[in-house]
């Protein structure tokens, strides 16, 4: 088989970051010129990007290697990259036994050593009986910078450091992939460079824990000085710098003094938080001392008005009483987040807290779960509100139909908006505006998670309004 006709079919499960690393390998796989393939079945090479992160991921990332397995025809490759083969790669083959490679978190630029290894380096047929990994040491250097297209909508992530420093009792990232590394400042800057020169517009900066860059290096809160770089020296059609996964604690006054003089930051925060009872906090081993949230908070919003804050709680940690949780409930009243995400919490093996005493039962934490959820609605909701009237300027992100009457939807996101994990900009009767364009847009409707809006007249390229019923 020549190279040339060698096709692939990726996937990716888990978090933004895997993502990033799953572009980054399509980016290698088509320099060495294999094609991509939506077919599994039409695939000479089948790629799983897995996640590890939690039991349920786990299981979901077996799933999907055994299915491929069962379907996989002789001479057709398997290799399950990413963390959980970087994890428990063991495991891997052994639910697995027809995954022919495995290729760990920090290999993933390695994705065709891999693939000319198990043909035999010369494109032949595979070696049959015989497994190949390449899982590299965790602790390396973390120097990638391979220049990637962005996403679909105009958006790409940029991954800064990879690995934590952080204790919490619950996670298992420290442990397969060791701690922070921090990639160096100019090969961040000349990636971020690329991918908008490649069409970006807005880039959002991820990391286990965004806001340790640079501890690694002996400079510690190096992340203003990194954001001020991107902003200085990227091109001038980088429109937004977005930051995901920022720990309390981390959040600099210099931080927040850069996010709200450079124009480039979108005023949006990700804080995951985890839980907002300090007894709770404390069996995590995270940050406790809530009045150092409520600080951040205050500081925040006194620098940015604008500010949209997002965070992410674990609800049914083990030994999590109802007075425990109503503290949570609390303290989400109290802050009133702009968007909230929510998990469960499960017990993963190798991790303290998957000892400790007192585990919550599964109909406790899904009803709590639901509270939380419940808690936080009317709450998203009025935040959403409080936008109607306000022009916001949106990335278009694509395009659908309104499912009564067939009419064009305009699908974007604002700065109040992550991609993949918040709402959109929804508006209607619009069609036509190119995929990663921004464009200013009137707000006239809310609803939990999207917002409802009509662009400026100038700006339509193919109106025909449509009516749209929108949620009270
Ligand atoms: S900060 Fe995030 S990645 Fe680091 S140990 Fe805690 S939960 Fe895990």
């Amino acid at each position: 088989m020549s190279k040339s006709t060698t096709k692939y079919h990726l996937i990716t499960l888990g978090c933004p970051k895997n993502k990033v690393d799953s572009d980054g390998m399509e980016m290698m796989l088509r320099d060495a010129a294999l094609a991509s393939t939506e077919d599994p079945n039409k695939a000479d090479v089948l790629i799983v990007n897995t996640c590890g992160f939690l039991e349920a991921a786990k299981e979901e990332s077996i799933g999907v290697l055994q299915d491929l397995a069962r379907r996989k025809r002789h001479n057709q490759l398997l290799i399950a990259a990413g963390c959980l083969a970087q994890r428990n790669g063991d495991e891997v083959l052994a639910r697995v036994p027809k995954v022919d490679g495995l290729l760990g978190t920090r290999r993933w630029m390695d994705v065709m050593d891999l693939i000319e290894q198990i043909r035999g380096g010369n494109g032949g047929k595979k070696r049959t009986l015989q497994r190949y990994s390449l899982l590299g040491d965790p602790d390396v250097a973390y120097e990638a910078a391979v220049p990637r297209p962005p996403v679909m909508g105009g958006s790409a992530y940029l991954k800064i450091s990879d690995g934590c420093n952080a204790p919490c009792a619950f996670c298992t990232i420290p442990s397969f992939k060791g701690k922070l590394k921090s990639r160096p400042l100019n090969a961040i800057v000349d990636e971020a460079d690329a991918l908008v020169s490649a069409g970006a517009r807005e880039l959002v900066i991820v990391a286990q824990d965004t806001t340790d860059y640079g501890r690694d290096s002996g400079e510690p809160n190096s992340l203003p000085r990194l954001l001020s770089a991107l902003c200085n020296r990227t091109s001038s059609d980088l429109r937004w710098l977005r930051l995901m996964y920022a720990y309390p604690g981390h959040v600099s006054d210099e931080l927040i003094e850069v996010m709200a003089r450079e124009e480039k930051v979108v005023p949006y925060l990700d804080m995951p938080l985890q839980h907002g009872d300090p007894r709770t906090l404390r069996r995590m081993r995270r940050p406790s001392r809530l009045e150092m949230v409520y600080d951040h908070i205050a500081k925040l919003r006194a620098a940015m008005p604008q500010i949209a804050l997002r965070t992410t709680f674990i609800v049914g940690y083990p030994g999590e009483t109802e007075e425990e949780f109503q503290g949570l409930l609390d303290f989400v009243n109290a802050i009133e987040f702009d968007k909230v995400g929510a998990f469960t919490f499960s017990p993963e093996p190798t991790t303290p807290s998957f000892e400790l005493p007192d585990q919550v039962a599964d109909e406790i934490k899904a009803e709590r779960y639901a509270r939380l959820m419940e808690t936080q609605q009317p709450i998203s909701l009025k935040k959403n509100q409080a936008q109607v009237g306000k022009m916001l300027e949106i990335l278009v992100e694509g395009e659908g139909e309104i499912a009564d009457t067939g009419a064009p939807l305009l699908l974007g996101r604002s700065y109040r908006d992550a991609p993949e994990v918040d709402g959109l900009v929804l508006v209607p009767g619009v069609s036509g505006a190119p995929i990663g364009s921004m464009m200013q847009v009137h707000i006239n409707g809310a609803m939990e998670y999207d917002l409802v809006g009509e662009p400026l007249l100038s700006q339509v390229f193919n109106s025909s309004k449509a009516a749209v019923t929108l949620a009270e």
